[in-house]
């Protein structure tokens, strides 16, 4: 029989397990793209849980500013995603001043130029899938040797464009899609060193990326809304606490999941 592989001692009685689970000790939290929109409050999240912060983006100027806005626990690193040597330093330095990586949240994305696929350039697509999908991986690679098992966590940012076709957003949703296989291939990888990984897939989120595709023509929240069970678009704060979740003990058994936090879009999309 193949349940006598498990003996009933291996059955944790009931008490034992509604125990809730012990807060860990400050964490080194690295948040990419955390100058502005969902990283920002990602990274505000793991502040407000005792955690230590590094806000890494591009934008220099707006990661210094939330840092500042942040406090002490927070700490500004300027780094392009997509440079090699620019994330093998930046990891450095982190580690340098903060310790060693605890939990990884690769955020940092570009939308791409909605073009039809008979005038999408080389270009555009490259530059979309440096960003998003290897540069997710660069920061993942420069962080593995510090990720410690039971402790060591990857959540990566999808999308609702990585599950639903969003014509004509080829080379985004191809990217985000990517996300969810390299979660993947990190679960099964990282996962025999207690190390975990995992996706949260917005949906439309308000956000100032979000308002200036609206602005510019490429997106109408009303149509999005229409398509939405819930109703409406989400908050970054939506997307902050199912990363913090994932990251947390209570989820230790989580792990190459893809959780989406789109108001029930995908659920019929
Ligand atoms: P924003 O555009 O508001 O912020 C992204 C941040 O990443 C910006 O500060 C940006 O800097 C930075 N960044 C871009 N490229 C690089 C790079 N090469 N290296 C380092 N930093 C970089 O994005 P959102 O907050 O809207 O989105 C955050 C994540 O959520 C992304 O992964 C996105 O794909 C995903 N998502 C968002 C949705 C939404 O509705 N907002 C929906 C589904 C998924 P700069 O300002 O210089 O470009």
């Amino acid at each position: 029989q193949p349940g006598d592989a498990h003996p009933p001692a291996d059955v944790v009685p009931a008490a034992e397990q509604s125990r809730p689970f012990a807060d860990p000790a400050p964490r080194v939290v690295v948040v990419t793209g955390a100058a502005d929109g969902i990283g920002a409050a990602i990274a505000a999240r793991f502040v407000a849980s005792g955690d230590r912060v590094a806000i890494v983006d591009r934008n220099g100027e707006g990661a210094k500013a939330q840092a500042a806005t942040l406090g002490a626990s927070a700490q500004a690193f300027v780094c392009d995603v997509t440079d090699e040597q620019a994330v093998t330093d930046c990891f450095a330095q982190i580690v340098q001043a903060l310790g060693p990586v605890d939990i990884l949240v690769n955020n940092a994305a570009i939308a791409d130029a909605f073009q039809p696929a008979t005038e999408q350039t080389t270009a555009d697509l490259e530059r979309v899938l440096d960003v998003n999908l290897t540069g997710a991986f660069l920061c993942a690679r420069a962080a593995i040797p510090s990720l410690q098992a039971g402790r060591g966590v990857i959540v990566n940012i999808g999308s609702i464009a990585g599950l639903v076709p969003m014509a004509p957003r080829h080379a985004y949703g191809a990217s985000k899609a990517g996300i969810d296989i390299l979660t993947r291939c990190f679960a099964a990888e990282l996962g025999p060193q207690g190390i975990r990984t995992a996706t949260v897939a917005p949906g439309y989120i308000r956000t100032p990326g979000v308002a200036a595709l609206e602005k510019a023509g490429r997106i109408d929240s009303g149509k999005i809304r229409a398509r939405i069970p819930m109703g409406d678009l989400g908050q970054p704060q939506d997307i902050a606490e199912a990363v913090w979740f994932l990251a947390s003990p209570g989820a230790s058994y989580v792990n190459g999941t893809l959780l989406s936090v789109d108001g029930g879009w995908n659920a019929f999309g």
